[in-house]
């Protein structure tokens, strides 16, 4: 899928970790993962934003291995622990054409970063072969412009983290002192390259006004951020970064659903750093007050949801509740003997 002479790959300095280690050669740097693309599991996701869920839901490629490591990752088995297994061109243009024949309004790749390249190709080939629906980029944007410049003209929608500006917290959780210099670089150059939000109404025609009940998001950014339990200080930052430079041009979404994860492999596991609680009612209270005092009010926010009833599983053929997932492809499936590319 990629001619070695051209690939970011070998060596590898695709993302700001720069491992320049020979991927093609089946080495993996801090992201685990050699030049293979592996998926873990392929749904039609309805918990995600009502904009990008949308009437059919969204369809979710979840991508094994991570460039960026959180030690709180909800879903360390294939970000850390490597499940998944390795698909070719045929099958991930396959597996993408089938979430937009069940009803997918796009196509929403989770962490795919470290894959950027082969993830690239294999949109163009299933763009050639009758993908219609917006691609989205769900990504902790711990990515610089060797990924971004793959994106511009293939991601319609970017749905990137905004998890810290304190380089001491991207140190302590992520090994990332950059992270926050690196994350909102790569927030804004979204944000150029989308620099408004367009809907797709049920007529299937974008428009750029308020969005009507239940339309789905085309083109945009929406910016995440997990509410850290005790660092209450790191999310007033990023209300205020999005305040001065995205307001009235993206959508906030602040999530409440921190839980602690224990897994994750050796030296890769940053999980010891990590607060062991869950978000409380007062410091929830504290963060809408902040949403007021800011005057930020396009966006969504979680209620808290203590507990991991919710908590992904990827050993399971559908990872999450079916009330929130239709499995599509999962990475148990054996790989079919030949699909053309
Ligand atoms: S993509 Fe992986 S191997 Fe390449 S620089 Fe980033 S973490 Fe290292």
């Amino acid at each position: 899928m990629i001619a070695p002479e051209s690939s970011p790959y070998s060596p590898c300095v695709l993302c700001p970790r720069r491992c320049s280690v020979n991927r093609l050669a089946g080495a993996g740097g801090r992201c685990g993962e050699s030049a293979a693309l592996r998926l873990a599991s392929a749904s039609i996701h309805r918990g995600e934003e009502p904009p990008i869920g949308g009437g059919g839901g969204s369809g979710a490629v979840f991508v094994t291995g991570c460039n960026l490591g959180c030690g709180f990752c909800q879903n360390y088995q294939i970000s850390r622990d490597g499940m998944g297994r390795t698909v070719g061109p045929g099958e991930f243009i396959a597996i993408m054409l089938a979430l937009q024949d069940r009803g997918a309004e796009n196509i929403n790749i989770v962490t795919g970063t470290h894959a950027a390249a082969v993830i690239a190709c294999g949109l163009d080939l299933a763009r050639d072969r009758g993908l219609k629906i917006p691609v989205l980029w769900n990504s902790s944007a711990y990515e610089d412009d060797a990924v971004l410049d793959l994106l511009r003209d293939r991601a319609d929608v970017y749905l990137p983290d905004l998890k810290t500006l304190d380089p001491r917290l991207g140190t302590r959780f992520f090994g990332a002192d950059d992270y926050p210099r690196v994350a909102s670089a790569a927030i804004l150059r979204m944000l150029d390259f989308r620099p408004e939000l367009r809907w797709k109404d049920s007529a299937d025609s974008p428009n750029r006004g308020a969005p009507a009940e239940g339309s789905v998001l085309a083109q945009g950014v929406i910016i995440r951020h997990l509410i850290i339990p005790g660092y209450l200080e790191s999310t007033r930052q990023v209300i205020e970064w999005f305040h001065r430079h995205a307001q009235g041009r993206a959508l906030l979404s602040l999530m409440t659903q921190y839980t602690h994860c224990a897994g994750g492999r050796g030296e890769k596991s940053l999980s010891g750093a990590a607060p062991q609680r869950y978000l409380n009612r007062a410091e929830y209270e504290r963060v809408m007050e902040w949403l007021t005092e800011y005057g930020i009010e396009d966006g969504f926010y979680q209620e808290p949801a203590p507990g991991q009833d919710w908590l992904p599983n990827f050993n399971r053929t559908n990872p999450f509740s079916s009330r929130l997932s239709l499995p599509v492809w999962h990475w148990t499936v054996p790989a079919p003997d030949k699909i053309d590319p």
